[in-house]
C-alpha cells in the first residue's frame, strides 16, 4: 500500500469522503473482521486549538485491489466505478486492515465479502429489530456476531433473530442473577409481607410469618388461608401482564412460544404508609421487561416476569421486579435501587425537565419515609406511547440509604441551580462529573457566573474559550467556569488562563 501512495493519483481508484463513511456507519464502526470487532472511533481534543472532533482508527478496504498493482487485483473488466464503490469496501480497525493486504493469500476476496456481509446484516438487524437490539446488549459483540456466522450460508432473518433472543434471555437471566443480591441457587422462599400487604391481608399476617418458607407456602396453598389468596391473586396478576406482553409482541413476530423480551413502560410513585395518599407526581420510564409462561391463560404450570433497569438520563431509581412461578417454585422480589448518577442530559428539553422534576420530587417524598409503589404498563416496544398499566399497583422494598438520598437531592439542587444560570446566560449547561464536587458551593458558582456578565470582562480568551474565576481546588485540580461557544461547564481550568 505504502507504494502505491507513492504513485500518482491517478493509478488508483479510492473511494470517496462518503463512501468511506458508508461503509464506517454500516459495520456500526466495529472492524468487520471475525473475531476482532474493535471500535474505531472516539472524541479527540486538538491540543493546539482545543477544538473537538473525533478520531478514526479505521479504515476502508478494498475487497479488490485500489491499483493494479495492489493485493487482490480487481478481475478484468471491473471498471474504475466499480472499485470505488460501496460494494466493494470493508470497514476494519488498521490493525485487520494491514493484515488483510499483507497476508494476502489467507484472506482472498471471498473471505472479505463474507466478513462484510455478516458485520452488516449484523449490524442491520441490530438498528431494525427492537428485539435484537435490547437483546445485543447483553451479548458479547463477538458471541452475537458468531450467531450470525453460525447462519452462513444463508442469513436468514426470523431464524437468526430467534437464536439472538434464546442466547439472550440466557445472558439477561445471567446478567439480572449476578446483579441480584442472593446468591445463587435462588432462594425458596418469598417475602410474604408485601404480596400479603398488595392485596390488604397484611393485618392476618404476623410478623414472623413475613418470610415463607416454600414448604409452608405450598401447605397454606389448598386452605384458602391469605397466603394463598395472596400467591394466586399475584399469580393472576402477572398473567395479566406477561399475556399482554405476549400478545403485543404477537402482532409483530414474536410466535407466542418462550421468552420475550423486550421495553415496557413503568410508573413509579411514593406513598404514604399511614394515610396510603399517593404522590401526585410519578416517574414514568422506559424499563426492560421478560416474559415467559407456558400456556397463554392466567392457568399455565409457569410463570415468569421480571422488570428492570428502570433508570433513564434525569432519574436513577431502579426498580427490579421479578416474579418466578413454577412447580415446587415460588419467587416474589420487588426492590428499588439507586443505579449510578443521572447524566442529566437535554435538561433544556421542556419535556426532560418535566421528568427531571418528577424524579425529584418522588425522590423527595421517598427520603421522607413514603415507600415506593410501581406499575407496570401493558404494552411493549421500542417507541411507547401507551399509557396504559396494569392497575393495581406492585408494593416495593427500598434498598437506598440515607446517605444516597442525600447524595440525590443533592445533585438535584444542582442540576436546578444550573438550570436557574444556564437560562441567565442564554447558555447550554454540561454537567461534569466536577460541577456535583460539594467543594464546589453555590457561592463560588454564583461568583462565576457574576463574572461572566459584567460588562467589561476581563477574562482571557483563547480559541473560543473563556475561563472564569473564582476556582476551587479538588484533588489536585482548580475547578472554573468555561464558557464554550454556546456552552457553559464547570471543569479544570489551566492555572496561566484566571485572572
Ligand atoms: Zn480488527
Amino acid at each position: 500500500m505504502k507504494k502505491d501512495a507513492k504513485k500518482s493519483k491517478n493509478d488508483r481508484h479510492n473511494f470517496g469522503q462518503a463512501t468511506r463513511m458508508d461503509l464506517a456507519k454500516a459495520a456500526g464502526f466495529k472492524c468487520s473482521h471475525r473475531g476482532c470487532l474493535a471500535a474505531s472511533t472516539c472524541v479527540a481534543e486538538k491540543a493546539k486549538t482545543g477544538k473537538i472532533g473525533s478520531a478514526n482508527v479505521g479504515c476502508a478496504s478494498h475487497i479488490y485491489a485500489a491499483a493494479d498493482d495492489g493485493p487482490r487485483p480487481a478481475p478484468a473488466g471491473m471498471s474504475p466505478e466499480k472499485i470505488m464503490h460501496v460494494s466493494n469496501g470493508i470497514w476494519l480497525c488498521r490493525d485487520c486492515g494491514t493484515i488483510i493486504d499483507n497476508i494476502e493469500c489467507k484472506y482472498p476476496a471471498e473471505i472479505l465479502q463474507e466478513m462484510k456481509r455478516v458485520r452488516e446484516f449484523a449490524q442491520e438487524l441490530t438498528i431494525i429489530s427492537p428485539e435484537v437490539r435490547t437483546v445485543s446488549r447483553f451479548i458479547s459483540p463477538i458471541a452475537f456476531d458468531d450467531i450470525f456466522w453460525d447462519h452462513l450460508p444463508e442469513l436468514n432473518r426470523e431464524s437468526i433473530t430467534r437464536a439472538v433472543l434464546a442466547v439472550g434471555a440466557k445472558s439477561i437471566g445471567d446478567y439480572l442473577d449476578s446483579k441480584s443480591k442472593q446468591s445463587s441457587p435462588l432462594p425458596l422462599s418469598f417475602a410474604l409481607k408485601s404480596i400479603a400487604s398488595a392485596v390488604q391481608t397484611a393485618t392476618a399476617v404476623t410478623e414472623q410469618s413475613s418470610m415463607l418458607d416454600l414448604s409452608v407456602a405450598q401447605k397454606t396453598y389448598s386452605g384458602g388461608s391469605p397466603v394463598d389468596f395472596a400467591c394466586t391473586h399475584l399469580r393472576e396478576k402477572a398473567a395479566t401482564i406477561v399475556d399482554a406482553w405476549a400478545r403485543s409482541i404477537r402482532s409483530r413476530d414474536w410466535k407466542g412460544v418462550g421468552w420475550h423480551i423486550h421495553y415496557c413502560n413503568v410508573k413509579l410513585m411514593a406513598r404514604n404508609p399511614k394515610t396510603g395518599e399517593l404522590s401526585d407526581s410519578f416517574i414514568w420510564v422506559q424499563g426492560n421487561g421478560y416474559g415467559r409462561h407456558d400456556h397463554l391463560s392466567t392457568g399455565g404450570k409457569s410463570l415468569h416476569l421480571h422488570v428492570s433497569y428502570t433508570a433513564s438520563n434525569v432519574n436513577n431509581l431502579d426498580w427490579h421486579l421479578k416474579i418466578d412461578i413454577e412447580p415446587g417454585r415460588f419467587v416474589f422480589e420487588s426492590s428499588l435501587r439507586m443505579f449510578g448518577r443521572p447524566l442529566f442530559r437535554d435538561i433544556d428539553n421542556p419535556y426532560v425537565w418535566q421528568d427531571f422534576e418528577a424524579y425529584e420530587r418522588v425522590l423527595r417524598k421517598l427520603s421522607e419515609g413514603w415507600e415506593p409503589i410501581g406499575f407496570v404498563g401493558l404494552e411493549t416496544g421500542d417507541r411507547l406511547d401507551s399509557d396504559v398499566v396494569y392497575p393495581e399497583l406492585f408494593e416495593i422494598d427500598l434498598h437506598i440509604s440515607k446517605p444516597e438520598f442525600d447524595q440525590a437531592l443533592y445533585d438535584c439542587a444542582k442540576v436546578r441551580l444550573a438550570q436557574e444560570i444556564s437560562r441567565a446566560c442564554s447558555k447550554f449547561f454540561v454537567f461534569t462529573p466536577d460541577y456535583f464536587n460539594r467543594a464546589l458551593d453555590e457561592s463560588t458558582i454564583r461568583q462565576a457566573v457574576f463574572n461572566y456578565r459584567r460588562p467589561i470582562s476581563t477574562s482571557y480568551v483563547e480559541s473560543h474559550e473563556r475561563y472564569f474565576g473564582p476556582t476551587v481546588r479538588v484533588g489536585r485540580r482548580e475547578i472554573g467556569m468555561i464558557v464554550r461557544g454556546i456552552w457553559m461547564l464547570f471543569d479544570p481550568v489551566p492555572r496561566r488562563h484566571l485572572y
